[in-house]
């Protein structure tokens, strides 16, 4: 008889993770024998606790903020995403080898897909922010055909050095109101403002096209004060809790065998233990 597959999810800190969440509704709705546990790692213990996955009989698992650099690194083997995006977020063996993959540009994807028909067909897009999540969403709009993405961020070089690596163009967050009526798509990855949306980017979400789509990959809060403003002007929006749920999808298939749907009662429960506070 062989063991449950067991999974996991490592960062530091890592409390606040949904993904022990999202991961047991999933075995508990398919019936599957497995595990999924949350390990705080620090950065000082992450080469040996990834040394250390096999001996402690892990499948696999995901990595979070501050481990996506140092899980890309220590990897034999990356698909495509990672190597994009140079990152990895989900870990699993092929063979002997620590095998990487970047699964945020996927879910990213696959969640505007679900939620904001239309946005394969956008021509041109703003990514406001240039951080990690932004490297995973620009690689996804290239894919997706989007030709021409304008990354700004309160760091001008943050998103010049983002912009080389993608062929995409390169602003200071200031500039976001003057460009507004050129984009189809705006994406913001930069976290909430708990004072609320600035001024000025008020006036640029007055200033898009019609019939612009404006999507948030933040989900806490849910209809974050970017998209609150665009949904007033009567523009299509998606929130970010759909990015969490779909890259999710692949590493539980690769680990536990079967592909979990995306379904409401999980988006629910992700939502309830949000408003839990947690
Ligand atoms: P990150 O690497 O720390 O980057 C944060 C970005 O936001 C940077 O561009 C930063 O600008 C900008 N920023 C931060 N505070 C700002 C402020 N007060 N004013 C203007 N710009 C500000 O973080 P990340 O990993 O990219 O994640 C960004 C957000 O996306 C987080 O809230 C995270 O929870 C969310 N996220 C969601 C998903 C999902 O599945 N839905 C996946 C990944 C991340 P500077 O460069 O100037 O510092």
């Amino acid at each position: 008889m062989t063991d449950a597959p067991k999974a996991f999810v490592t960062g530091w800190p890592i409390s606040h993770s949904r993904s022990p969440l999202i991961h047991g509704t999933w075995l508990r709705e398919l019936g599957l024998a497995g595990s999924y546990e949350k390990i705080a790692v620090p950065p000082d213990a992450f080469a040996r606790f990834l040394g250390g996955l096999r001996a402690d009989g892990f499948v696999g698992g995901n990595v979070t903020i501050p481990h996506k650099e140092a899980a890309f690194a220590a990897c034999a083997r990356r698909d495509a995403a990672a190597e994009a995006i140079g990152a990895v977020n989900t870990l699993w063996f092929e063979g002997d080898a620590l095998t990487g993959s970047n699964t945020d540009a996927y879910g990213f994807s696959a969640n505007l897909d679900e939620r904001l028909s239309g946005w394969r067909e956008a021509e041109t897009a703003v990514v406001l922010g240039a951080g990690g999540a932004a490297r995973a969403v620009v690689h996804a709009l290239k894919a997706a055909g989007v030709a021409d993405v304008t990354i700004l961020n309160r760091t001008r070089e943050r998103a010049e050095r983002l912009a080389d690596a993608f062929g995409a163009e390169a602003g200071g967050e200031g500039e976001f109101e003057a460009l507004a009526p050129r984009f189809d798509l705006v994406v913001n990855t930069r976290p909430a403002d708990p004072d609320g949306l600035a001024p000025a980017d008020v006036r640029a979400i007055e200033a898009l096209p019609e019939g612009a789509l404006v999507t948030d990959i933040v989900y806490v809060p849910l209809e974050t004060p970017l998209l609150a403003a665009a949904a007033a002007r009567g523009l299509r929006t998606a929130d970010g809790l759909g990015m969490l749920l779909h890259q999710a999808v692949p590493g539980f298939e690769r680990w536990f065998g079967r592909r979990p749907a995306v379904g409401e009662a999980l988006r629910a429960a992700v939502i309830r233990d949000i408003a839990g506070g947690s």
